[in-house]
């Protein structure tokens, strides 16, 4: 099936509008591109549940800390329509920096709590920036579902409680870690990596998976789980960890007795380029 692209914001909702005169339900998908399978499971899922499905695809300018990460962050359009051909993506969404930003923005949308904690903590304004574009994005496309990946478990939860606090009329629909055989989350940005870091970033699922077992297995104590994970990447001089924490999976807020349901989550380095994952435990 063809997959439309569309630069402009009037010609997405004429799309969209047409879709909804024939009565069909309308899916999307946020991305930044440099589509993998994580980006395929969430459009085959939305092409499961909705009649017309629109993948965007945006490298957002507000939600980068530094130039120069946003200048490294990886872009393959061809590629990436490729893949939405393949996976029936009726329309994607592909708009330049000035037609979502035509004025300096001025208005914002701030999640608070959430984004003070795990990578809210290391990088400020990030999530600011994640939020407002969403907000614009739901606005843009006006969707009856929107779909995220639990790869970004805190993005995904800032989402749904902007969704809830603001009341937006979207089901926020969430979707597992896709994963490489050997464990590695996949990431747009694991292109970055030399063959050494990407041997060496095994460290960071199999240390989340090492923690996950022990909570299986009785242990109740975060700090225990935090010495273990240091070990992991004490082995690996390619790879900084940022943090590895165990928290309530909705509050985010740090657990340091396990006593129900976390979310053990983790950033690490590989040289510039930042990592990050998560598991359930409990
Ligand atoms: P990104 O293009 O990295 O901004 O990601 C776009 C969407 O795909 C987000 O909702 C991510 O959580 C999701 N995603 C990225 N990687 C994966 C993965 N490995 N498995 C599942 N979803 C993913």
């Amino acid at each position: 099936m063809a997959t439309l692209r569309v630069e402009s914001i009037g010609g997405l909702r004429a799309r969209v509008r047409a879709a909804r005169e024939e009565g069909k339900s309308i899916g999307c998908v946020p991305t930044m591109g440099a589509l993998h399978a994580g980006h395929a499971a969430l459009i085959d899922r939305a092409r499961g549940d909705c009649g017309f499905v629109v993948a965007t695809l945006f490298v957002n300018p507000m939600q980068f800390n530094e130039r120069a990460d946003l200048e490294r962050y990886p872009r393959s359009l061809e590629a990436d329509l490729a893949v939405c051909r393949r996976r029936g993506v009726d329309v994607l969404f592909v708009p330049a920096e000035t037609e979502m930003y035509p004025r300096r923005a001025t208005t914002f949308v701030d999640v608070e709590g959430l984004t003070d904690v795990l990578c809210g903590a290391f990088r400020p304004g990030h999530f600011r920036g994640v939020t407002t574009v969403v907000m614009k994005l739901l606005h843009i496309v006006v969707p009856d579902r929107a779909y995220f990946g639990e790869k970004d478990y805190q993005q995904l939860a800032v989402i749904r409680r902007m969704v809830e606090d603001l009341n937006l009329p979207v089901e926020i629909v969430s979707a597992a870690t896709v994963r490489e055989p050997d464990g590695l989350a996949l990431s747009s940005r694991n292109r970055n990596l030399t063959a050494e870091q990407r041997a060496a970033a095994l460290a960071l699922p199999r240390a989340l998976q090492a923690a996950r077992r022990a909570v299986a297995a009785g242990e109740r104590n975060a700090a225990a789980l935090r010495r273990a994970a240091q070990r992991w990447f004490d082995r690996e001089p390619l790879l900084r960890l940022e943090y590895f924490e165990i928290v309530d999976p909705e509050s985010l807020q740090q657990v340091e007795r396990i006593a129900g349901p976390v979310r053990i989550a983790a950033a690490a380095w590989a040289g510039k380029t930042r990592l990050i994952d998560n598991v359930a435990a409990g």
